[in-house]
């Protein structure tokens, strides 16, 4: 019959329950993402409030269904925590962006998104500085996002790992702040070099609750000397104000979108040997 194998009409969303329209798991389709280049990696720029000056770039992963459409990471990526494939995938984040720094020479530092599942898996740190060293990178160009999903930041095995790469170089910020994922008291567990702000607190207008919120969080940073990054800037409006509340760094998509390496390579062209 017509209405067998692949061609059913089936009612899902292929987001979440069949990510490629052929019966495969999310799961399945994490397991196989590397071998079967599903995976990629886009970059977000950061900049400087004041001077405009991009200061670098977040790494940010995308996944390919096998429907060719984009599966999102708020989608996969817990998956991907609770299954364990999150350990190979952020590895494989980490390798791409030290080859594309290293074959495009760019500037400024790359801020890499570490699930608390890849710190406790064993030798994490190990893993970083032989990638680091391997492409001949200095390690104080890359940045660790950390967040806290599921409490194993907390863990002593995290706190650890998280005190070998500060030995090693590596930046280390904070990512989410604000959120469940990253409270107050991370702030008092780990030396930081960047806390940014979640999006949500990022008012949209000037109501004076959400502004005094703000200011609130960036005095409490400031005076624990942190560098503070507000992410998800949209907005003209949003941007005046941060600088007027002295923000040093910013994100969002008025600033610029996560892109391939390939669209922004253009600016350094010059340097590509
Ligand atoms: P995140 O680390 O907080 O990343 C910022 C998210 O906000 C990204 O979503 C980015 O595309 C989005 N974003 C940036 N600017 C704006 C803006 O102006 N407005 C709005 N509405 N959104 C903006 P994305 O790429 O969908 O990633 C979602 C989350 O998935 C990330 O949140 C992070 O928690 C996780 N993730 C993404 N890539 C990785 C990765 O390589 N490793 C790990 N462990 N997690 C990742
Ligand atoms: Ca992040
Ligand atoms: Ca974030
Ligand atoms: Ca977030």
């Amino acid at each position: 019959s017509k209405f067998t194998g692949r061609s059913r009409v089936t009612i899902y969303d292929p987001q979440i329950i069949d990510a490629d329209h052929s019966g495969e798991s999310l799961a399945g389709l994490l397991a196989h993402a590397i071998e079967r280049q599903c995976i990629s990696v886009v970059y977000q720029p950061i900049i400087q409030l004041g001077t405009e000056e991009i200061i670098g770039y977040e790494t940010l992963m995308r996944l390919k269904g096998n429907n060719g459409r984009l599966v999102k990471p708020d989608i996969f990526i817990p998956v991907a925590e609770q299954n364990g494939a999150i350990v190979e995938l952020g590895a494989w984040v980490f390798e791409q962006a030290c080859a594309d720094v290293a074959r495009y020479k760019l500037d400024g530092v790359i801020a890499v998104n570490i699930s608390a599942v890849q710190l406790k898996a064993p030798g994490f740190a190990l893993r970083v500085a032989e990638m680091l060293a391997r492409h001949g990178l200095a390690p104080a160009q890359f940045a660790l996002e950390l967040s806290e999903r599921g409490d194993i930041l907390g863990q002593s095995q995290a706190a650890q790992t998280v005190e070998q790469l500060r030995k090693l170089g590596v930046q280390i910020w904070l990512d989410d702040f604000g959120t469940g994922y990253a409270g107050i008291d991370c702030l008092r567990r780990f030396e930081l070099d960047i806390v940014k702000i979640d999006r949500s607190f990022l008012p949209d207008g000037r109501h004076p609750r959400d502004v005094r919120m703000l200011t609130g969080m960036i005095q409490l940073l400031r005076s624990l000397g942190r560098t503070v990054l507000v992410e998800g800037v949209e907005t003209v409006e949003q941007k005046r104000l941060l600088e007027e509340l002295g923000v040093d760094l910013a994100q969002g998509y008025l600033i610029g979108r996560p892109q391939p390496v390939s669209e922004f390579i253009g600016d350094q062209k010059s340097e590509v040997a």
